[in-house]
């Protein structure tokens, strides 16, 4: 479900070469093996997109939704560039159900999915001499919007040994006087991290001290199905303001249909600020927003999904990267720090020196393309080297085909003192 994109060819260096995972995929796709077994279907276990398996098809109410909406010859015309207010006050309810003051639709700008919400986020914020703070690992897109707005980047780590949570200590020794927003993704992609309580406010009163606002990408809230429940960074919005990033993509599993949200999470008022709101609504006026029936459909789909249906996925998603997790046990050359608590994807250690001829992470991932069919991203892509991130949002039998075509890679490729 990552959003590839256009880089244009007259922009400067940094922008073209920031590596999309829509990118390296194609690359990986077009490496899958000539020579070897044709015999083999490609496994995917690199994007994000689950609706190609049969298990992930979403809810017939959100189908008939839009249906409805399309029938009825109602919204063949412009929406408003903020969005549809039916749309706004749908997902304004929505997102307070978790959050200890009311939003309203003013709150709300609907999105071409999340993506959009993070482009217009990071426009917003742009200004001469602007940074932003990062994940590592993290989302590329992140870094492609900041190159094309011009706006620094600056890395903090997540640390995988604490559950992936942010480097609060780093993050203070980063900023400065001209930090304009700190990222965090929550549930993660691509670690599967889902924050405490405890750990999202200290990270808001980190921002609150640094003076800089937190952008809080929450594309996968609600696909939490670990010990800690999701919790959005909303609640601390009175600390610090919040800019809440989220769409239909991940939850309800339509990430073609492009409806998403950039919500202001701001009981003080900080965006409250005519100025402010000024400059945010003109800048809608320069986008043009999921078609609207889709965003007529919003009410609807918001409120009549049942929660057999969330959790279905949940159960699924657990399941698989129970297959995933039992199977790494086995393969020598990976291991992870951590087994994700939500989101869809997972990041695992991936060892070279037990490998006899693969030189790295990139390495690793196009022999595996090509000898074994399956596809999963380097951790270069996301951050990190020698690192794999696997996305576990498939159907059972192939998660569990994937993984054994990863054993016998890894069995194929190994030294001969770590096979004994
Ligand atoms: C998928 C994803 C997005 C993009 O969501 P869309 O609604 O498909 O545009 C944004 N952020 C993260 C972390 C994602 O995984």
């Amino acid at each position: 479900m990552e959003n590839d994109a256009v880089v244009g060819a007259n922009h400067e260096s940094r922008t073209t070469s920031t590596i999309t995972i829509k990118g390296i995929l194609s690359l990986l796709m077009a490496s899958v093996g000539e020579n070897y077994d044709d015999s083999k279907r490609v496994i995917s276990l690199g994007m994000g997109d689950p609706t190609i398996y049969a298990c992930f098809r979403t809810t017939s109410v959100a189908e008939e939704a839009v249906a409805d909406t399309l029938h009825s010859h109602k919204f063949h015309g412009y929406a408003p560039t903020a969005g549809l207010l039916q749309a706004r006050n749908a997902i304004a309810e929505y997102l307070s159900r978790d959050l200890p003051y009311q939003l309203s639709s003013d709150d709300v700008f609907i999105t071409c999915g999340c993506t959009q919400a993070i482009d217009v986020s990071i426009a917003m914020l742009s200004r001469p001499g602007a940074n932003i703070l990062l994940p590592r690992p993290g989302f590329p897109i992140y870094e492609l919007s900041a190159a094309f707005r011009h706006v620094e980047v600056r890395h903090y780590n997540l640390q995988p040994e604490k559950s992936w949570e942010v480097d609060l200590d780093a993050i203070e020794a980063l900023a400065d006087k001209n930090t304009v927003a700190l990222v965090i993704i929550n549930p993660g992609n691509p670690c599967g991290n889902v924050y405490t309580y405890n750990h999202l406010e200290k990270i808001a009163e980190t921002a609150k001290r640094l003076g800089t606002i937190v952008i809080a990408d929450e594309v996968y809230g609600h696909l939490a199905f670990g010990a800690n429940p999701f919790v959005p960074m909303g609640v601390f919005g009175s600390i610090v303001p919040v800019l809440t990033l989220g769409s239909l993509s991940k939850r309800w599993l339509v990430p073609g249909w492009r409806l998403g949200w950039f919500v202001t999470n701001d009981p003080c008022g900080t965006f409250r600020k005519p100025k402010v709101v000024e400059v945010i609504k003109k800048y809608f006026d320069l986008l043009g927003g999921p078609a609207t029936f889709i965003q007529a459909a919003v009410p609807r789909i918001i409120s009549q999904t049942e929660v057999v249906f969330f959790q279905k996925t949940i159960d699924h998603l657990k399941h698989t990267l129970d297959i995933c997790c039992q199977e790494i046990e086995d393969i020598p050359c990976i291991s992870y720090p951590y087994k994700p608590e939500g989101s869809m994807a997972m990041m695992v250690k991936l060892n070279v020196s037990l490998l006899e001829d693969i030189s790295d992470d990139f390495d690793f991932c196009f022999k595996l393309a090509k000898e074994e069919s399956v596809i999963i991203v380097p951790g270069t892509a996301v951050g990190l080297k020698d690192w794999l991130r696997i996305t576990f949002a498939a159907d059972h039998s192939a998660v569990r085909e994937g993984m054994k075509r990863i054993k016998s890679f890894y069995q194929r490729h190994a030294t001969k003192s770590s096979k004994q």
